[in-house]
């Protein structure tokens, strides 16, 4: 059985939290899409970790992780990643990686950083790790799938064809130097020898093991509204943040997705530039952003602070439809304990006309949040274990919520830790 975990908001909403939680029952956990440029913060027995490549499973013995054909795959990053983890005494996990993904080129990240300049104020807040040029190039069919390190003659040939156009964009356009052939193609060995012991058949790896009963988790990076086609456009990221674009990125048929836990954050935070209907400002973001996830909201790849705002049901609600949900995990809920009142956000208000459908971008710059204003709980709720125990006003906060997404919230996460999550028969 194939369950995925994915985003309903701009991401950062604790998927990784979630998926190593539910990877205890996984044997495959799968990155499907995104690259290096976001992170999943997780918290364990082992110590803190930032994640940017692999996927949440890989704290556990029993679980095989899995980089799929949509990931923008950084190598030397990848193998970074796996040192920092096993350097921290994590055993060496069991990674595989699709012959199918292709390689962020060293020019990709200089692209993003040169195109980021050109902009400058007018940009979209990249992370500069080159996820832009990357997947421009794949759909442009000049990318390179990780196979292709394997034939050293066309590799030479291609590189030399797709570094024509690169170095007319560079010299004309930025006003820097051309790429070097020589030195790309060596960078291109040292990748083979890194990535070699990892190479997999991926999708006829999974096939086998659905037929074996396996239980597979793919983990979504981002949320719904970072989609490239439901997202908010252009503010989105270059890669679908969809749980049915697992299939495709992994590498499995879409009939064989039976559960996507949207993962739904008690409040809203965002990064990059874009409409943010419920964004808050001064001293109450100040004040939500330090005591927001695990030590502040702040972004896990850049550090940077991340934008605030209050719960917005009308993109929350959106987020989930648009993912397929069959279950809401509903996250950092704890955060919120030092509220008299929460704002919630339960419509738009858009050239004088309120609705509770979630817009196209144009339409969306316009909308003004209106608010229903919850009692708060005013107490901590970490430790909790059973729905029943929540303080009143808390299950009130959630239901309320729940009736607005109207989608069914059977997980809610009060901490970070695997630990902390109350599951709610809803059903
Ligand atoms: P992801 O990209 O969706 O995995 O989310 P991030 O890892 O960027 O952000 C989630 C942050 O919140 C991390 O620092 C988590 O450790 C933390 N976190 C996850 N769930 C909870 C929770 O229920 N309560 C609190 N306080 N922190 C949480």
């Amino acid at each position: 059985m194939v369950t995925a975990i994915v985003g309903a908001n701009w991401g950062d909403e604790g998927k990784g939290k979630i998926t190593d939680m539910l990877a205890e029952k996984a044997d495959i956990i799968i990155r499907f899409q995104g690259g290096a440029n976001a992170g999943h913060t997780i918290v364990n027995n082992y110590g803190k970790f930032a994640l940017h490549t692999l996927p949440s499973g890989v704290f556990y013995n029993h679980t095989t992780s899995i980089i799929g054909n949509g990931v923008a795959l950084n190598i030397p990053l990848l193998f970074q990643e796996i040192k920092s983890i096993t350097d921290k005494g994590v055993p060496a996990p069991k990674i595989l990686v699709s012959d199918r993904a292709q390689i962020v080129m060293p020019y990709h990240v200089l692209f993003d950083v040169y195109e980021e300049e050109r902009l400058a104020g007018k940009s979209f807040g990249s992370t500069k790790s080159g996820i832009a040029p990357f997947y421009s190039d794949k759909y442009a069919k000049i990318g390179f799938q990780v196979s292709e390190l394997f034939d050293e003659e066309l590799l030479r040939e291609k590189l030399e064809r797709v570094t024509v156009q690169k170095n007319v964009l560079l010299e004309h356009l930025y006003n820097k130097p051309a790429i070097d052939i020589e030195e790309t193609f060596n960078t291109l060995m040292e990748y083979k020898k890194m990535v070699e012991p990892y190479v997999c058949d991926v999708s006829a790896y999974l096939w086998k093991a659905l037929k074996e009963g396996k239980n597979i988790l793919l983990e979504g990076q981002l949320g719904s509204l970072k989609d490239p086609d439901h997202g908010i456009y252009p503010m989105v990221t270059s890669s679908s943040t969809l749980a049915a674009y697992g299939a495709i990125g992994a590498g499995l048929p879409p009939y064989e997705i039976k559960k996507i836990v949207t993962v739904v954050k008690a409040y809203s935070s965002a990064v990059g530039a874009g409409a943010f209907v419920s964004e808050i400002f001064g001293e109450e973001a100040d004040e939500l952003r330090r005591r927001g996830g695990d030590g502040g909201e702040y972004g896990a790849t850049t550090g940077r602070p991340r934008r605030m705002g209050w719960f917005d049901a009308v993109a929350s609600k959106y987020g989930c439809r648009i993912q397929g949900t069959t279950d809401v995990a509903f996250t950092v809920l704890d955060v919120l304990g030092y509220l008299d009142e929460i704002p919630v956000c339960v419509g738009y208000e858009i050239d004088g006309v309120v609705t509770d459908e979630f817009p196209t971008t144009t339409k969306l710059e316009k909308a003004k949040p209106v608010y229903e204003v919850l009692p708060g709980w005013k107490c901590d709720i970490r430790g909790i274990k059973k729905y029943e125990d929540l303080p009143e006003n808390c299950r009130k906060y959630i239901e309320f919520a729940e009736e607005k997404i109207g989608f069914p919230i059977t997980m809610i996460s009060n901490g970070p830790g695997r630990e902390d999550i109350i599951y709610r028969d809803v059903r």
